[in-house]
């Protein structure tokens, strides 16, 4: 298994922080484009709950270092390297949606800095036309430019369910566009979606191991069902089981068997809002989940 900080070491020679950025990008399934009133997951914040407060789009340079103090501030001082690189994560809703022209303007300002090794968007297969194939193969050019596709399920029942706006299909299709340019996808995984089980987990995990070329990065991470989303009122009308710590572990350690060992492991558990989070609570204690993971996947690798 190739963790995202080990691969990144191996390019860079230094680790390299992520730092949450915003776009200003809104979601064509939330505005009403698609209909579908947004995934039922999601809250206001779009999927960017899981990462930091969304910052003003005035001026992206001022986000730029707001961000990167926010990471130096945490590192002790005598680790802090003297050129610090970062990934610019546009993280929150779906950041190729818009006007091409505006986020190529950004996009480009951003990853011509110094400071910036990686460009990665966070975006939906749907909103990935030729003009912003286009623009990404341009940014690409420049430095590497990671596109983070939210899949959360490969099961088009689940998907329905869910909300999702769009059939596997699409993803695939998208998928096989970005590869044929040569760039870097990363799929988004949820673990306990509503109505699935282990099978169906594992299936799209299968689904993913499968694609050819292969996936380069996937981050994984348990259903948090979060106050303000549709899901906690239906959670709460008609409450369904969840994965235990262990079961969700053991689910991970599987799937991590099963990936190809070039598909880089982004992330294996969630960073959920505590403040917003109604179900698991498990997901809060990050630490423990992760011992328990590493513990369980190098088990699984001894034992295949
Ligand atoms: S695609 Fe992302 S931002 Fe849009 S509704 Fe779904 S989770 Fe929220």
């Amino acid at each position: 298994m190739i963790t995202l900080s080990d691969h990144l070491k191996s390019i860079y020679g230094q680790k390299i922080y992520r730092i949450s950025l915003s776009s200003g990008c809104t979601c064509p399934n939330r505005d009403g484009s698609i209909g579908t009133g947004g995934c039922t997951f999601c809250t206001a914040g779009g999927s960017g709950e899981f990462a930091t407060d969304i910052i003003s789009l005035d001026d992206i340079d001022t986000q730029i270092e707001k961000a990167k103090q926010k990471v130096i501030h945490k590192l002790p001082s005598d680790i802090r390297p003297q050129k610090q690189r970062f990934i610019a994560y546009f993280q929150s809703y779906t950041n190729t949606y818009g006007d091409t022209g505006r986020l190529r303007s950004i996009y480009e300002k951003v990853i011509r800095r110094d400071d910036i090794a990686v460009l990665s968007l966070g975006t939906r297969p749907d909103c990935i036309d030729e003009e912003k194939l286009q623009m990404i193969i341009k940014l690409d050019q420049i430095k590497p430019v990671w596109i983070e596709l939210g899949l959360q399920t490969a099961n088009d029942h689940t998907a329905e369910r869910i909300h999702r706006g769009y059939p596997t299909s699409v993803f695939d299709d998208c998928f096989r566009r970005l590869k044929s340019a040569d760039i870097e996808v990363i799929a988004h995984v949820i673990f306990g979606l509503p109505g699935e089980s282990r099978d169906d987990m594992l299936a799209t995990i299968r689904h993913l191991a499968f694609l050819s070329p292969p996936l380069d990065g996937i981050k994984i991470q348990m259903l948090n069902i979060l106050e303000g989303s549709f899901l906690a009122e239906e959670y709460k009308r008609h409450p369904f089981p969840q994965m235990t710590m262990e079961e969700y572990t053991d689910l991970v350690a599987e799937a991590v068997s099963i990936l190809p060992d070039t598909t880089v492991i982004h992330r294996m558990t969630g960073d959920g809002p505590r403040n917003l989070l109604i179900s698991p609570k498990w997901v809060t204690d990050k630490k423990r989940v992760m011992n328990m993971l590493r513990r369980k996947i190098a088990y699984v690798s001894a034992d295949t």
